[in-house]
């Protein structure tokens, strides 16, 4: 349960102005009244979050883990972490066993026509030998049909998984869609294939191609994987439904860094009640390379700072501290397994957490952890949701990022927003991830929506475990 009776009303005209701070009355404070001075900031365009974006995705672009442009980015967030004002401002370093770097790829059908294919290697590729591949396409339409092929059916050949990503409004599509990039590659060598190609794990129709991880089974062959455009793995089935299966000539460059330095970057909007634990909130800094890493994740990353910053600029201090993680490994992972390791012994005091990490589309919804359903905070959530056109949920949190997911498993309480994904899938992990794609007021409605989160959640004096 939750109580809110600390709170001192504020005349509304006091309320957003920090100098009044010093001269904050003793009389109760309407919650709602601070929450709709939040709103009017967030969607007035008071908060800082389309400059971070637009400085992160100009200024740096690109951030892979292990890449200099990730060490440009460390710095980037520990500078506007400083210049926002946040205290405990510091990087929390760990070491990735490999950071992966793609090189030179390209990929031509060769036979029975000839036709430049757009394709870019999947994360974690091993390459191609240098004079490349060449074999014959098999397709299947989807990756339970590849898995149905019996042993040695691919021998020599290269297996195309052409398996198309339904669109939704909640992007649960994905889940379904992305088994093929995943371990696509391994059931296919299993088989015989000496390379594998999916149709991009994505709903868009532009040429340009999505990367995306795989992930090697353990004794199993590593062959070498990329991802078709969209056009190009229906081109490619095309050719193969007329009866002789298409050759392709396959190059793929990669090379592994062993032991690359990674960070998280953490920043905190100190609490007033030591005893009253840490709500931690993030999105993560690194990217994918073929786009600005714009909506994935510097959404993400500029949500939750400008939120904590609205939320330090009220005259009414949180209890909560509040920490920002500017998570460095999200995309290969490792930053939150590094994150749970460093911060093992002060889990118990981590009172909620949760990932900004789909792109900026609208929030429709909130889910909480099970320890605020039915709360007094809950309630208020609810009234001061509603004018943003979110509701709260009946369903507790099952997903609070992939960053939190260690946190989540040892029992810290998760929250989560769910957006409007309806589109982010056209762009995710492609070159088309750049600032244009950014709504601006649909990034301001999810600052409103975390900001008021942080501040009722924050200053609610029993969040339970
Ligand atoms: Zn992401």
């Amino acid at each position: 349960m939750v109580s809110l009776s600390y709170l001192r009303l504020l005349p509304p005209s006091l309320l957003l102005l920090g100098a009044a701070a010093a001269a904050a009355p003793q009389t109760p404070v309407d919650p709602q009244a601070v929450a709709a001075g939040i709103r009017s900031r967030a969607i007035g365009g008071a908060s800082p979050a389309w400059d971070l974006v637009e400085s992160l995705t100009t200024e740096i672009g690109a951030r892979p883990a292990g890449s200099p442009a990730m060490e440009r980015a460390r710095d980037w967030a520990l500078a506007r972490m400083k210049a926002l004002g946040f205290t405990n401002v510091h990087a929390e370093s760990f070491a990735k066993p490999t950071a992966w770097v793609r090189g030179a790829e390209s990929g031509t059908v060769v036979a029975p026509i000839e036709r430049p294919l757009a394709l870019i290697g999947l994360g974690g590729s091993v390459p191609t030998p240098p004079a490349g591949i060449d074999a014959d396409v098999v397709v299947f339409s989807t990756l339970d049909e590849l898995i149905a092929a019996r042993a040695g059916s691919l021998t020599g050949r290269i297996a195309l998984v052409n398996q198309p990503m339904t669109r939704t409004q909640d992007g649960s599509g994905y889940g379904a869609a992305v088994r093929a990039r995943a371990d696509g590659p391994s059931f296919a060598a299993e088989r015989g294939a000496v390379a594998f190609l999916t149709r991009s794990v994505a709903t868009g129709s532009t040429r340009a191609p999505h990367t995306g991880g795989t992930v090697y089974a353990d004794g199993k062959p590593r062959i070498p994987a990329a991802a078709l455009g969209i056009a190009d793995a229906e081109l490619l089935g095309r050719l193969a439904a007329r009866g002789t299966p298409p050759r392709v000539h396959l190059v793929l460059e990669s090379r592994e860094i062993i032991a690359a330095p990674a960070w998280n970057i953490v920043g905190e909007i100190e609490g007033t009640d030591p005893a009253a634990g840490v709500i931690v909130v993030g999105g993560h800094l690194d990217s994918w390379d073929p786009g600005d890493g714009a909506v994935d994740d510097g959404a993400g990353v500029a949500i939750t700072m400008a939120a904590a910053r609205l939320v330090a600029e009220l005259p009414v201090r949180p209890r909560h501290t509040i920490r920002v993680v500017a998570f460095g490994s999200e995309e290969t992972g490792g930053s939150g397994d590094a994150y749970a390791a460093a911060h093992a012994g002060e889990l118990v005091r981590i009172a909620l957490a949760g990932e900004s990490d789909l792109g900026s589309g609208r929030v429709l919804s909130l889910a909480l952890p099970n320890g605020l359903a039915g709360s007094a905070t809950a309630r208020q959530l609810a009234i001061a949701l509603a004018p943003l056109g979110i509701f709260v949920r009946s369903d507790p949190a099952a997903d609070s990022g992939a960053d939190f997911k260690p946190l989540a498993a040892a029992g810290v309480p998760i929250f989560q927003f769910r957006q409007d994904a309806t589109f982010y899938f056209d762009i995710h992990h492609s070159a088309d991830d750049t600032l244009d794609k950014v709504n601006r007021a649909d990034l301001e409605q999810n600052v409103a929506a975390w900001a008021i989160l942080l501040y009722l959640v924050g200053a609610a004096g029993d969040v339970a475990r």
